[in-house]
């Protein structure tokens, strides 16, 4: 996805920065709880058409945490 069109888009809700994440193809607000899709390269951003994240994805990357439980 082009870089210049991401860093224009803002989350339609809370006008927040948006990650984008390459793997999943969503665009996701991290203050919302919410990911946009996105198709074919077309970001989705209507809060009708977010997934709703669960609580793993919502957390945020902490840098302590290797993996080992
Ligand atoms: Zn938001």
């Amino acid at each position: 996805m082009d870089k210049e069109l991401l860093a224009m888009l803002v989350c339609p809700l809370c006008n927040g920065k948006l990650k984008y994440d390459r793997e999943a193809e969503e665009l996701r607000c991290h203050y919302d709880g919410l990911a946009y899709p996105v198709q074919e390269g077309i970001p989705v951003m209507l809060p009708e058409e977010a997934r709703v994240m669960n609580a793993d994805e919502k957390l945020p990357p902490s840098p302590g945490r290797t993996g080992d439980a």
